[in-house]
C-alpha cells in the first residue's frame, strides 16, 4: 500500500500556492538575520523539503542572499500580498524551507533553534530544546545530508 502524503501552502491571499508531496527532512527555527529581514518576523519556523516534492503555482518576489556557507538562498514571497512563504537552499540541493505556520494540514515539531547568536533580544526559546549558536547540530547535519542529497 502506498501512502501518499499531500501537504499545501498559501499566501495571506491565495495567489501563490504550494503544493508538497512528502513528509519533511527537517524542521527547523532560524533565527538568523537573512530570516528576520527578509521574512519581517523576529524568526522563521521552517520545515525542510526535498525539491522534488515540491511545487509552486502563483507569482512571487524572489530575492536571493548568500547563505552562511557561501551558496545562495533565495526568499520567496506574493507578488501580490508580499506574504513571505519559503527559501530555496542552494547549499541543500534546492530544499524548500516552508514557512511552517502557512502548511496545512501540519503540525510544526522543531527539532532545533539555530542562529540564536543572531536572535532577537525580547525572543525567549523554550527549555528543553536543542539550540545552536549558528548552524545546526551535527546529527541534524547528517540528517540533511542524507535526507537532501542522498549520501552519508
Ligand atoms: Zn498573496
Ligand atoms: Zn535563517
Amino acid at each position: 500500500m502506498t501512502e501518499t502524503t499531500t501537504t499545501s501552502a498559501h499566501c495571506q491571499c491565495g495567489a501563490l500556492k504550494l503544493r508538497i508531496t512528502d513528509v519533511p527532512v527537517v524542521q527547523l527555527v532560524c533565527h538568523c538575520s537573512d530570516c528576520r529581514n527578509l521574512s519581517g518576523m523576529p524568526y522563521v519556523e521552517a520545515a525542510f523539503f526535498k525539491s522534488d516534492a515540491c511545487s509552486a503555482d502563483g507569482k512571487v518576489d524572489a530575492t536571493t542572499v548568500k547563505g552562511s556557507t557561501g551558496s545562495d538562498k533565495t526568499y520567496y514571497s506574493c507578488a501580490v500580498c508580499k506574504t513571505p512563504l519559503y527559501v530555496r537552499v542552494t547549499a541543500l540541493n534546492g530544499a524548500w524551507a516552508v514557512m511552517a505556520d502557512r502548511l496545512s494540514p501540519f503540525t510544526f515539531k522543531p527539532q532545533a533553534h539555530i542562529w540564536t547568536s543572531q536572535k532577537a533580544d525580547d525572543v525567549q526559546i523554550p527549555t528543553g530544546i536543542t539550540q545552536t549558536p549558528e548552524r545546526p547540530p551535527k546529527e541534524l547535519v547528517d540528517v540533511m545530508v542524507s535526507g537532501f542529497w542522498g549520501r552519508k
